[in-house]
């Protein structure tokens, strides 16, 4: 399926010109227009779903596939430092475009990139709690 308000499904298609890095029946490998650092690119499937609890299981099974070997290819060809695999889900996760993709980002040593988290605290009372819920017991 295609939604044709979707910017994503435009440029999956090439319908928006876009620099691809990869392509093949399932996916398009875009560089994004606002990368976090040099070479930050985008998976993106050519059909459309909203984001990760919407995806197809057979899609879901090859994204992490194509995301290993395109990344990889990319670590080397860029001499990246490190690669961090980025996936939001809904606007409180950040996600700013409602078309399922992997941010494929590649790290180098202080890039200085603000992708990760400043650690938190916790408590045994909530850690319980999370795990109670989660596993339903
Ligand atoms: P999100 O915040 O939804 O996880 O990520 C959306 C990403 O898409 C952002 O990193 C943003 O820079 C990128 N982006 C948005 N519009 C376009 C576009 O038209 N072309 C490309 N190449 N990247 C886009
Ligand atoms: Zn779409």
């Amino acid at each position: 399926m295609r939604d044709e308000n979707c910017i994503f499904c435009k440029i999956a298609g090439g319908e928006i010109p876009s620099t691809t890095l990869y392509e093949d029946d399932d996916f398009r490998v875009i560089l994004d227009l606002g990368p976090a650092t040099r070479g930050h690119a985008l998976l993106i499937p050519k059909e459309h779903y909203r984001d990760l609890f919407d995806l197809e299981d057979e899609v879901a099974e090859k994204v992490l596939l194509r995301a290993r070997r395109i990344a990889g290819r990319m670590k080397e060809a860029l001499g990246a430092d490190g690669f961090n695999l980025v996936q939001n889900n809904g606007k409180a996760a950040g996600q700013t475009v409602f078309h399922f993709h992997m941010h494929l980002i590649p790290r180098y040593e202080n890039d200085h990139a603000g992708i990760l988290w400043k650690p938190g605290e916790t408590t045994p009372e909530e850690l319980e709690e999370v795990k109670r819920l989660v596993d339903g017991q």
